[in-house]
């Protein structure tokens, strides 16, 4: 049995992986910013703490007395919330950088990182058809303003506090996550929760008209949130230590994401696009090389397979009548 806390555990990732570690018999210690009625998934079996962890003293609270840290917290969104909040994305940096001094200080065993594609060079993502990134893509350094930054600069963090203070730490740079029991309202969705939604809403109201932000031409590729709890584990247990790509290598644009989504309600709608929205790259795709060389493995989940639950348990929520835009201010900067 390991001691192992997790940071960002009222979140999406977070809460998948507490579930995951406790059903595994684990000792977690769950810890997230937000109050607990917010948390997007709670195990009675973890040590549940609502703890700032901007704040060294706190990361401290969190570390001390357990072997791992697993650090998913993150003020994050999607696009839409990336492009207009880059501070607040920066801040992030306190979480990752008191994390590490109390988890060298408490002598913790293992720490992942939580990274992303948006670490890697604009100038590398400007055709559709990309053939993927591989890891040495991201330098020279051009990542997504803000938001892309501060994940370069944790990345490199943790490779100096392992080559400065011996402490061993596994940065996993996640594209595209999706799921149920994720962010699917209030500004900080992404791509794939946005369009279940609104494919849903128009089912409901019978408005046929879908926005879709930008030309529906960019590409992305997502992972199903089962491949990333796998690959998470998967990577803090091995001897990778240089950053790897955790993400699914099936691109496709936003309309074929639409496409899916169509196919799994049973309707068509009448697509518009608002060309002046926050859009992102142009082309992105997870080059999985690496991950494959070392671990023999990749996200393989179809996304038409994990589309489909994503979407059922959105409609669940929405015909329920829940919302997560309560959560979406909670941050008071
Ligand atoms: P999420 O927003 O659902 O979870 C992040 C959690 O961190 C939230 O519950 C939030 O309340 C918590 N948090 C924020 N500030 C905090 C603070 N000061 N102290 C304690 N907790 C705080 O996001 P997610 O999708 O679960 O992402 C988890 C991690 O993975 C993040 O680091 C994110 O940047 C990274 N990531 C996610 C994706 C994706 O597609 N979901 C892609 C790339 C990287």
């Amino acid at each position: 049995m390991k001691k192992i806390v997790i940071a960002g555990a009222g979140g999406f990732i977070g809460g998948h992986l507490v579930k995951d570690m406790i059903s595994k018999g684990h000792k977690v210690r769950a810890v997230d910013i937000k109050p607990l009625n917010e948390w997007y998934q709670i195990q009675n079996e973890a040590d549940n703490l609502v703890l700032d962890l901007r704040l060294r003293e706190n990361c401290y609270r969190a570390v001390n007395g357990y072997n791992e840290v697993f650090n998913l917290a993150a003020d994050m969104g999607g696009m839409g919330f990336i492009e207009k909040n880059k501070a607040a994305c920066m801040i992030s940096v306190l979480i990752n950088t008191h994390l590490l001094i109390a988890s060298r200080d408490c002598g913790i065993d293992r720490f992942f990182y939580a990274s992303s594609a948006c670490v890697y060079n604009g100038e590398k993502q400007t055709d559709p058809d990309n053939p993927g990134l591989k890891e040495s893509d991201a330098y020279p350094a051009l990542a997504e303003d803000g938001y892309g930054w501060e994940k370069l600069f944790s990345e490199r963090m943790c490779r100096h506090f392992m080559e400065d203070f011996g402490l061993t730490a596994r940065i996993a740079r996640f594209h595209n996550v999706y799921g149920p029991c994720g962010t699917w309202d209030g500004g900080r969705e992404k791509a794939p929760a946005a369009i279940c939604r609104k494919v849903i809403e128009s089912g409901i109201t019978g408005n046929k008209e879908i926005m879709i932000w930008g030309d529906g031409l960019q590409t992305r590729s997502f992972m199903f949130i089962g491949d990333c709890i796998k690959g998470i584990n998967d990577i803090m247990y091995s001897n990778i230590n240089e950053p790897i790509n955790l993400g699914s290598s099936e691109m496709v644009s936003i309309n074929q994401l639409v496409d899916i989504v169509e196919d799994i309600a049973g309707y068509k709608l009448d697509r518009k696009y608002d060309l002046s929205a926050p859009k992102g790259v142009r082309g992105r795709n997870s080059d999985n090389t690496l991950i494959r060389k070392y671990l023999g493995w990749e996200p393989s989940i179809p996304l038409r397979t994990g589309m489909k639950k994503t979407y059922d348990w959105i409609r669940e929520q929405m015909l329920a009548g829940s919302s997560d835009r309560k959560s979406s201010d909670r941050f008071n900067r």
